[in-house]
């Protein structure tokens, strides 16, 4: 099924979901200790989750793989990103092929980043220069079967970020790119990590003002590590209140102080993020668990005595088509 047709018929119910984000280990065993970790999310019933393209096209077979088995074992409904850094159209035809065939309906398409050692993005040949045209070509391709979800920017792509921030006329020319992507057929958009709720309320005000009406999803992802919120923030070019920097900066060196952190900040952006009306939720788990789940809970949404499914949960291997 589709996650807009998902999103829609929550949204007229009148109901907050929520869903999280993974990323292909790097070793076979970390693979396994994925699926253990999503069977026991996914019992808490996310409307969907999704895993991540490696970079350059890094983990094409992998990110395949953990797709079809997101869909037809762990059961959950699955959104496979998928980039055109180094993928002539052949092999983008061949991923959603693969997962048409695998029952999967819903696509997050991006540009992608530049292959490794390089600064620009450069369209490989045979291949797209943009989100805006994978989108087009998935519309003119696959027709309506897929769900088609594009990112998007609160503070504009970090390419457009110098200094401060955006411009005012790059953060205009990016929003307006947006709504072309939308135009071109995509029905959902999930946006980068931030940390100032009012620059996500902004967005999302600024991208009704320019017609955009599809749900923007707000992707929150909790800190758990100084440094890796640091190394994070500063390759997104995020902008980081003074107050999350003041209260991080006598509690750095704990972790576990740190991740408590994360979850007050989490759980304190969402429900700022709920009272405005917005009723899904993005989690970027960095295939992690407790502090996800942990916001979750101090929302209400998840309740660890009410799993929805026995566990362990998980489907025998059924053929898998290629
Ligand atoms: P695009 O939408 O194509 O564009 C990027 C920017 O370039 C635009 O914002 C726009 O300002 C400008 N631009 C591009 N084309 C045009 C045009 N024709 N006209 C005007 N302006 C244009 N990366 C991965 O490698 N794997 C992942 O799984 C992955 N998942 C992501 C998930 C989310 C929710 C987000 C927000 C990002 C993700 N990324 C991922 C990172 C993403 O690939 C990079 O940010 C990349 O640099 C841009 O991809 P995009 O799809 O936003 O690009």
């Amino acid at each position: 099924m589709k996650v807009i047709e998902k999103i829609r018929a929550a949204e007229a119910e009148g109901k907050t979901v929520f869903s999280f984000e993974y990323f292909p280990p790097k070793t076979e065993d970390g693979v396994e200790n994925l699926f253990e970790r999503m069977d026991r999310m996914v019992a808490h019933g996310p409307h969907f989750c999704d895993i991540t393209w490696g970079a350059g096209g890094s983990t094409a077979d992998l990110t395949l793989d953990i797709a079809k088995r997101m869909q037809n074992m762990v059961c959950v409904e699955t959104m496979m990103h998928l980039t055109c850094t180094n993928m002539p159209v052949e092999k983008i035809d061949h991923a959603l092929d693969t997962i048409k065939a695998n029952g999967i309906q819903n696509v997050l398409a991006l540009r992608g980043d530049p292959p490794h050692g390089q600064d620009k993005f450069v369209q490989v040949e045979g291949g797209f220069a943009c989100a805006l045209d994978l989108v087009q070509h998935i519309r003119s391709k696959y027709g309506d079967y897929f769900g088609i979800t594009v990112a998007g920017y609160p503070e504009a792509h970090p390419d457009m970020i110098e200094g401060e921030g955006a411009t005012l006329e790059a953060y205009s020319n990016d929003l307006a790119y947006l709504k072309r992507k939308v135009d071109a057929g995509a029905d959902l958009i999930i946006t980068q990590l931030f940390y100032d709720t009012d620059i996500f309320l902004k967005f999302v005000n600024d991208c009704r003002q320019i017609g955009i009406t599809c749900p923007i999803v707000p992707g929150i992802m909790p800190i758990n590590n100084y440094k890796g919120f640091l190394r994070m923030t500063g390759f997104c070019k995020t902008k980081v209140p003074a107050d999350i920097m003041a209260a991080l900066e006598p509690i750095k060196e704990n972790e576990d102080a740190v991740k408590a952190y994360g979850v007050h900040l989490g759980t304190e952006m969402c429900k700022k993020i709920l009272s405005h009306g917005i009723k899904t939720l993005h989690l970027y788990t960095l295939n992690m668990e407790k502090s996800a789940l942990a916001i979750l809970k101090n929302l209400g949404l998840v309740d660890e005595t009410k799993i929805s499914r026995p566990l362990p949960w998980r489907r025998p291997a059924n053929v898998f088509r290629v």
